[in-house]
């Protein structure tokens, strides 16, 4: 395809995460380098407090962890957790400067880290700790909280019988700064929990466990998607999966000069901010602030105050930059590449935010603002827009990663994978992925990666496209059932189960619908009820819906709220087979808001 022609393939190493990440594969550079850049250079920074944890610190901090969860078996009298190559930890926190530390330090293990949504019900990361079976769960002290409720109100097994041990990540930064930390406080009755502060300074791994050659594509760590189809499930990200996709992308958009400083407000449990802010600024040397959360004056003050040259985004973010009035009351002069992805960006809302932030700058000054695309099966990206390109194909996801290869097929195309067919040039047709950053598969679920993944390794994405003559792609439909609320992935499968436990909701169909303002989607719910009867005036009716609204924002996560609304109709549209035809749905959500 034209697309490959932008790019040549570029080389890729066989190695682990962390070898790629500290020490420098060409060889060219000393002991005083980390990676190839210089070792005492800030890594990473804690946006409120200003500490900074530099490169070789990190290194040094991530050994020490990383030999405190795998070697042991007693720390300060306490019982210590021995974990061995290929287990499983979960990590279970917000934003922090602990977090890169605490998954590089799980790397350098061997181990491979389960990330879950810090937003998480107890209810919800029951799942993923069903799901995934961590030996040991990385967490603070309010995480620690709805551990506690997972296991005793969820799982039903009292303190005595948890199987897993917990680790409390501190919240505060002291250790970072080399200063004496103070205890992390923790209720006595939990005593026998392990602070991360104990584990450090007592040994280090003497060097990261390796993954060279073929053991490069065992698993390093799990986010979680619902992908095509169902419930969220683990999505088994490889050394290689995650080396290749840094290796690539830096092909695509090599150094730009004055780009050396990130400000990362993405949650880093999305393989987005893994990769990009969590890994990539190592790999790039770029130092990265850290914010706990995304709060839009914060987010404009701290690009004043760290002069921040590069941030990853989602939409909604650039509709506070064309909007916010914390806008103009900060200097935003020093960012000159805003990367958007998760979700489509609008050409229109693209355009809005060049010219607010340009028209206070001088003349030529540099702004990119482009958008990639990918999954988090893709690990991350698997288009980018070249930043020679930026500004040349508004709406374009931009053009495919070196190394990989893209169908696109015919939408309709349903059943055998071999009988699949192209779509003629200019068409539009599912992106069909294949090559080093396509997952290994689904965890535990061989049904779900045989779906997804076909034999000769294409991943179907369920997002369809149309490719220009030149190789530029642009995404216009989804085909799968997934819902992104403002880059967050909602599983309708989810809610709809959810839904159906509701005591008066009889079926259930969940689908996103538009909201062009915080150009994002909104899950609705569409249901029918037990006893129709009941709703039979107008105002059961809707008093009905809204406490529907308000009964399942006592069982999800924030993102998952029904902010589209419920709404009762007769029947749920299904196939023969009993499938929900969202197709008939999205229809009708169409028709109501053209007579809202
Ligand atoms: P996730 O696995 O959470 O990263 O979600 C992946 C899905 O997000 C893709 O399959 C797309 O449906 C959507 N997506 C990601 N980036 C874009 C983009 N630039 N434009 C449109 N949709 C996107």
């Amino acid at each position: 395809p034209a697309s490959r022609a932008h790019f040549p393939l570029t080389p890729l190493y066989e190695c682990s995460i962390f070898t790629r990440l500290f020490s420098d594969p060409t060889g060219a550079n000393d002991h005083n380098f980390i990676g190839p850049y210089p070792a005492d250079e800030p890594a990473f920074v804690d946006a409120e407090t200003g500490t900074t944890v530099s490169r070789v610190q990190l290194k040094r901090l991530a050994l020490e962890f990383g030999w405190a969860l795998s070697k042991p078996e007693r720390i300060e009298g306490k019982k210590a957790p021995r974990t061995s190559r290929g287990d499983v930890v979960l990590l279970y926190s917000p934003n922090s400067l602990a977090y890169p530390m605490v998954l590089l330090g799980a790397i350098a293990a061997g181990l491979c880290c389960s990330l879950a949504n810090s937003a998480y019900t107890a209810g919800e990361l029951a799942f993923q700790y069903t799901d995934s079976k961590p030996k040991t769960i990385l967490t603070t002290v309010e995480g620690f909280a709805v551990v506690r409720e997972m296991f005793e109100k969820v799982l039903r097994v009292g303190w005595e019988e948890w199987k897993t041990k917990v680790i409390i990540i501190p919240d505060d930064f002291e250790w970072a700064g080399g200063k004496p930390a103070p205890k992390t406080p923790v209720s006595r009755e939990f005593d026998a929990l392990l602070k991360m502060e104990e584990m450090l300074g007592i040994g280090a791994l003497v060097e990261e466990e390796k993954f060279d050659g073929k053991l490069t594509h065992e698993t390093a760590f799990m986010c979680y998607s619902s992908g095509t189809t169902g419930n969220p499930k683990g999505v088994e990200t490889t050394h290689q999966n995650a080396t290749s996709l840094m290796d690539m992308s830096f092909h695509i958009s090599p150094y730009i000069p004055g780009v050396d400083s990130s400000l990362a407000i993405l949650p880093f449990y999305h393989i987005f901010a893994v990769i990009f802010n969590v890994l990539y600024s190592v790999y790039r040397g770029i130092k990265c602030v850290i914010m706990p959360r995304f709060d839009p004056v914060q987010y404009c003050a701290n690009i004043e105050r760290y002069r921040i040259s590069l941030s990853m985004v989602v939409p909604p973010v650039l509709v506070v930059l064309a909007r916010h009035p914390a806008v103009d009351q900060y200097d935003l002069s020093s960012i000159k590449w805003l990367w958007s992805g998760a979700a489509p960006l609008g050409a229109s809302l693209q355009a809005q935010v060049k010219k607010r932030l340009l028209s206070k700058r001088k003349p030529g000054s540099v702004l990119y603002i482009a958008q990639g695309y990918g999954l988090t099966e893709t690990t991350s990206s698997s288009h980018i827009m070249p930043l020679s390109a930026e500004g040349t194909k508004l709406g374009s996801v931009g053009v495919i990663l070196p190394n990989l290869h893209a169908r696109l097929i015919d939408p309709e195309h349903e059943g055998n994978d071999a009988q699949a067919i192209d779509v003629k040039p200019g068409q539009p047709g599912e992106i069909w992925i294949k090559g080093p950053s396509v997952m290994k598969g689904y965890l535990n679920n061989p049904t779900a990666t045989r779906n997804t993944l076909t034999s000769d390794g294409y991943l179907k994405t369920g997002d369809i496209a149309i490719r220009d003559e030149e190789g530029f792609y642009f995404i216009v439909d989804r085909k799968k059932e997934l819902i992104k609320y403002k880059g967050f992935q909602v599983a309708p499968a989810e809610l709809e189960s959810i839904l159906l436990s509701h005591p008066e909701v009889a079926d259930a169909a969940v689908i996103g619908v538009e909201d062009v303002v915080e150009a994002t989607e909104l899950p609705r719910a569409y249901v029918t009820h037990a006893k129709p009867a009941k709703i039979s005036s107008r105002k059961s009716r809707a008093a009905f819906e809204k406490s529907v609204v308000k009964w399942m924002e006592s069982k999800v996560a924030k993102h998952k709220y029904l902010r589209g609304g419920v709404v009762v109709i007769d029947a749920i549209p299904k196939s023969a087979s009993g499938k929900i035809i969202r197709r008939d749905l999205r229809e009708l959500a169409k028709k109501e808001s053209n007579t809202a």
